[in-house]
C-alpha cells in the first residue's frame, strides 16, 4: 500500500482569520507583551495559556484538557492557536465546533475520531543521497526489438558521469533519457543524483531537484557508493488523518511517501476502524524504529456545550490515549444543562471531565484593544482604511462583536474598489453593515418578528 503526500485537510478556512497569529506574545519570564505575536491584551489569559504550554513540555498535561471560558469573540480561538504554535510550527491546530458532530451521515464518535487524527501529526524521516556529476556521455543503448530485427528499441541510456573518483557509466531509464533531452540537458553539464538506499529516485539540474522525474522502482540502477556529494535528511509532517485519507482514496496522486507505502497491504476505498487500526500499527513501528515521531497538535473545541454525553465519555476515552493531542475546549455558557440530559453543570460539561480541566477565562476587549486588532487585520489582508473609519469600525465592533467587525473589512473593501477608491472610508463600512447583520441585531430581529417565522 502506498501512502501518498496529501495536502492537509485542516480546515483552512476557519483559521484564515486568525493569520496573524504567530504565538502567544511572551517574554521569557512569561509576561504577555501588550502586542505581540499578533496578539493584543488578553494578558491574563495569554500567560495562563503560557504556563499550559510549559506544563504540556514537562508532559503534565497527560490526560487533560483545557477549558477557555469567555464571552464570545474574546480571542478563544486565536489562544488556541497561539498555544499550538508555541508548541513548535509544525504542530497541528484542527479547530471544530461542537455541533459539528451532529450530521445524518456520519457517527457522532466518527467526527470526534476524524478530528482527533487531524490533530495527530507525525514527521516523517527519509534519508537520501545526493551524487553530483557531469555529463561525459549522453546516448541511448540501442538493442534489436524482440520482434526480430525489424527495428531497434531502447533498452538504457548510457550516462557517463564524471564524479569527484573518475567517470562511472551509469545505465539508466529511457525515461530520464527522454527528460534530460527535453530539459536541453547536453555533455558538459553538471547534473545531480538523488538516490534513496542506491537506487535513483530524481535526478535535476540542481541538488534542489527542480526536474524530477518519476520511476518505478524495479527501474531504479544502484549508483556508485562512497561518492556521495552530500546526504539530505527528507522530513514531511503528515496528520494520522492525512494518512488515513491517503489510504483510503483511490490511487491517483504523483507524489509517493515511499517509505510508508514499502509497509501496507492493498488499498480500501474508506476510513475504517481496521484501516486505522493497520495505519497505527505501521506508525508505531516506525516510531520504535525512530524513523517517524509523533507530534501532537491541538484540537480546538469550540461550543463544548454541544457536546453530549456520548461525545463526553469518548472525549474522556480519548484523552486517556498514548495518541492524544492537546484538547482545548471552549465555552461561553456558565450553568446549563448537560445537552439531552436534564442535569445541570458548569459550562454544560459532565463533572467528570470538569475535573479533568484546567480553566482560563477570557475578558472582552475594550475600545483601543478593538481598535489595535482591527488595524493588524486591515494590514495583514491589505486593506487600506484611514483612522477615523477604523475608529468607527471598533465602535461598531463594540456593539456587536469584534468578529463582526473584523469580517465588515473585506466587504467593505470591495465597495470602496466599486466606487473607485483603494482606500476604504466610513461610507463603506455603513453600506455593509446595512447589507450585514451582526449575529446580536439578527437575533433580535427574530424574536420581534418571531410570528413571521416557522418555528
Ligand atoms: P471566540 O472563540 O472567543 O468567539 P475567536 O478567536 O474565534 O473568538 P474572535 O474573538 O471573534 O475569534 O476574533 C475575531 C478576530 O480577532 C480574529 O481574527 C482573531 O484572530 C482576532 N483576535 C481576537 N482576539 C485577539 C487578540 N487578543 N489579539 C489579536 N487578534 C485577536
Amino acid at each position: 500500500m502506498k501512502i501518498e503526500e496529501v495536502q492537509s485537510t485542516t480546515k483552512k478556512q476557519r483559521i484564515a482569520t486568525h493569520t496573524h497569529i504567530k504565538g502567544l506574545g511572551l517574554e521569557p519570564n512569561g509576561k504577555a507583551m501588550p502586542l505581540a505575536a499578533g496578539f493584543v491584551g488578553q494578558a491574563m489569559a495569554r500567560e495562563a495559556s503560557g504556563l499550559v504550554v510549559d506544563m504540556i513540555r514537562q508532559k503534565k498535561m497527560a490526560g487533560r484538557a483545557l477549558l477557555l471560558a469567555g464571552p464570545p469573540g474574546t480571542g478563544k480561538t486565536a489562544l488556541a492557536l497561539g498555544i499550538s504554535q508555541e508548541l513548535g510550527s509544525k504542530v497541528p491546530f484542527c479547530p471544530m465546533v461542537g455541533s459539528e458532530v451532529y450530521s445524518a451521515e456520519v457517527k457522532k464518535t466518527e467526527v470526534l475520531m476524524e478530528n482527533f487524527r487531524r490533530a495527530i501529526g507525525l514527521r516523517i524521516k527519509e534519508n537520501k543521497e545526493v551524487y553530483e556529476g557531469e555529463v561525459t556521455e549522453l546516448s541511448p543503448e540501442e538493442t534489436e526489438s524482440v520482434t526480430g530485427g525489424y527495428g531497434k528499441s531502447i533498452s538504457h541510456v548510457i550516462i557517463g558521469l564524471k564524479t569527484v573518483k573518475g567517470t562511472k557509466q551509469l545505465k539508466l531509464d529511457p525515461t530520464i533519457y527522454d527528460a534530460l533531452i527535453k530539459e536541453k540537458v547536453a555533455v558538459g553539464d553538471v547534473i545531480y543524483i538523488e538516490a534513496n538506499s542506491g537506487a535513483v529516485k530524481r535526478v535535476g539540474r540542481s541538488d534542489a531537484f527542480a526536474t524530477e522525474f518519476d520511476l518505478e522502482a524495479e527501474e531504479y540502477v544502484p549508483l556508485p557508493k562512497g561518492e556521495v556529494h552530500k546526504k539530505k535528511e527528507i522530513v514531511q509532517d503528515v496528520t494520522l488523518h492525512d494518512l488515513d485519507a491517503a489510504n483510503a482514496r483511490p490511487q491517483g496522486g504523483q507524489d509517493i511517501l515511499s517509505l510508508m507505502g514499502q509497509m501496507m497491504k492493498p488499498r480500501k476505498t474508506e476510513i475504517t476502524d481496521k484501516l486505522r487500526q493497520e495505519i497505527n500499527k505501521v506508525v508505531n513501528r516506525y516510531i520504535d524504529e525512530g524513523v517517524a515521531e509523533l507530534v501532537p497538535g491541538v484540537l480546538f473545541i469550540d461550543e463544548v456545550h454541544m457536546l453530549d454525553m456520548e461525545c463526553f465519555s469518548y472525549m474522556n476515552r480519548a484523552l486517556e490515549s498514548p495518541l492524544s493531542p492537546i484538547v482545548v475546549f471552549a465555552t461561553n455558557r456558565g450553568i446549563c444543562n448537560v445537552r439531552g440530559t436534564d442535569m445541570t453543570s458548569p459550562h454544560g460539561i459532565p463533572v467528570d471531565l470538569l475535573d479533568r480541566l484546567v480553566i482560563i477565562r477570557t475578558e472582552t476587549y475594550g475600545p483601543a484593544e478593538m481598535l489595535q486588532i482591527l488595524a493588524i487585520r486591515a494590514h495583514v489582508e491589505g486593506l487600506s482604511i484611514d483612522e477615523g473609519s477604523l475608529a468607527y469600525l471598533a465602535e461598531s465592533g463594540q456593539k456587536a462583536s469584534l468578529r463582526h467587525a473584523v469580517q465588515l473589512l473585506s466587504p467593505a473593501s470591495v465597495v470602496a474598489k466599486m466606487n473607485g477608491r483603494d482606500q476604504i472610508c466610513k461610507a463603506d463600512l455603513e453600506e455593509v453593515s446595512t447589507l450585514y447583520l451582526d449575529a446580536k441585531l439578527s437575533a433580535k430581529l427574530l424574536q420581534e418578528q418571531q410570528d413571521r417565522y416557522i418555528s
